[in-house]
């Protein structure tokens, strides 16, 4: 019975997450309509009951099977672990205790997330760059490193492929992966249990710690406190800590100064937010993983560079356009065009659609011809105000689906004919004159970045 079901999981969920996540739980008994599953540790439990519960639920219910609920249990004396874990599995130090499973920091690593299947570009070139010399395992060089972005630029993809470069090159290091939330949730646990030495212990017996997520914890007093604790115990010893965020350290809300200074005196890197070849690189590197599940499926040139065009700077949102994509096509048996593809994804297109605004454009052509807001959009008619005036009505008629008595009305209340003639003017200097082309070129890219 659950060998049938792990089958169709395995189908759905494909063969990486069906490795990381499925293959590890033990299916136990049904008793009053739970369905009770073994699983190596709690995190794993947690992960699976959020993501594929519903899933299993409904196999089961389907399967004929009376479940209303799962249950995910630690197993009692589980030695083997799941093979991703982050934990090293032989303790070097022998005086370390002997631990719940649950107790043991470290979450699975994403089997999928390696420096291989990393694409590099402009924006992350550096946040690249730095991960692959932490991850060589040589002398701490920076410490911490520490990498921020926006979401899903890469942060976390590119701390599993240092856990996975670091296991391979130095099995003999102690790596340990998690995330701040799981971090607090052990300090938690630690309190309750009181089992803070064993806490301590365990962290202090880290060769290298990698916290993702960090301002999860800002606003959380004592555990900002143990945490900061620990990282000074680390670095003290020389151990390599690698942390991120979703902005720079001097910017995150809340979180203690003395935390903020020392995020900041090792290596502070940013993912900045894709650009185009990079998007289409990334397209082209997922097309070809694909290609082994959806044998015989094309994508053409042409959507390729619309989706990259159209689709937001977040990676997950990409990954998940493309995997729609491939799943309709091959349910629905269909080639995938550039119609087909607006419709599948018209839900994604629409919410990656960025809304520039007129005030956007205005404070962007303000700041790149260095004059001031008041002037751009006043009364005064020398050439410096005039020409980047004409620029930001240029572009607010291209970027903004305004019209042009409205843009007109926002450029101190011109006449509509005023704003006409601006854009025109651009028009033809955009040919002649390559320096406005490229500041045309430049505000657009940063307006759309
Ligand atoms: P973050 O932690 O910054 O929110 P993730 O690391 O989880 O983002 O990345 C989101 C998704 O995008 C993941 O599936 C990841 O593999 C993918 N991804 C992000 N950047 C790249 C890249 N440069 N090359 C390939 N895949 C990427
Ligand atoms: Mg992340």
């Amino acid at each position: 019975q659950w060998g049938q079901l792990r089958k169709n999981l395995l189908g759905t969920v494909g063969k990486n997450n069906y490795a990381n996540w499925i293959e590890p739980i033990e299916f136990s008994d049904i008793k009053d309509g739970v369905a009770v599953f073994t699983v190596p540790t709690s995190f794993l439990g947690n992960y699976v009951s959020q993501n594929f519960g519903e899933l299993i639920l409904h196999q089961l219910t389907s399967a004929g099977e009376n479940v209303r609920r799962l249950s995910f249990q630690v197993a009692a004396n589980e030695t083997a672990r799941p093979r991703a874990a982050a934990v090293a599995d032989t303790p070097r130090n022998t005086s370390r205790p002997a631990m719940q499973d649950d107790l043991l920091p470290g979450a699975p690593l994403d089997a999928r997330f390696t420096f291989d299947t990393f694409v590099v570009g402009k924006p992350n070139e550096l946040a690249h760059a730095a991960a692959r010399r932490v991850a060589e395992g040589g002398p701490v060089t920076f410490n911490p490193l520490f990498l921020y972005g926006g979401v899903g630029l890469g942060k976390t993809h590119l701390m599993h492929a240092i856990a996975h470069e670091l296991q391979a090159r130095r099995p003999d290091l102690n790596v340990v992966y998690l995330s701040a939330e799981q971090f607090m949730y052990r300090f938690v646990q630690a309190l309750r249990d009181r089992r803070m030495m064993d806490f301590k212990q365990l962290f202090r017996a880290v060769d290298v710690l990698m916290v993702d997520d960090v301002q999860f914890i800002a606003g959380k007093d004592s555990t900002q406190e143990e945490f900061f604790h620990t990282f000074n115990a680390l670095v003290d010893g020389n151990k390599q800590i690698i942390i991120s965020g979703d902005r720079a350290p001097g910017e995150i809300k809340d979180l203690e100064d003395r935390i903020k200074s020392r995020l900041q005196c090792g290596l502070v890197v940013d993912l900045h937010p894709t650009d185009y070849e990079l998007r289409l690189g990334i397209l082209q590197s997922k097309v070809e993983q694909f290609r082994d599940q959806y044998p015989g499926l094309v994508l053409t040139d042409g959507v390729l560079e619309f989706l990259a065009h159209r689709i937001s700077t977040n990676v997950r949102v990409l990954e998940g356009a493309l995997t729609r994509l491939f799943a309709f096509a091959s349910l629905v048996g269909c080639e995938i065009t550039l119609d087909m593809t607006q419709d599948c994804l018209a839900d994604i297109l629409r919410a990656s659609e960025r809304k520039i605004t007129i005030e956007e454009i205005q404070r962007q052509v303000a700041e790149h011809y260095n004059i001031r807001l008041s002037d751009l959009v006043g009364p005064k008619r020398v050439r410096s105000f005039a020409r980047p005036r004409q620029v930001a009505m240029y572009l607010c008629k291209q970027l903004t689906s305004r019209s042009l008595p409205e843009i007109g009305r926002r450029f101190g209340g011109r006449d509509h004919t005023t704003v006409m003639h601006g854009v025109r003017r651009i028009e033809e200097l955009r040919v002649q004159d390559g320096q406005i082309a490229e500041d045309i070129e430049m505000l657009r890219r940063t307006l759309e970045a």
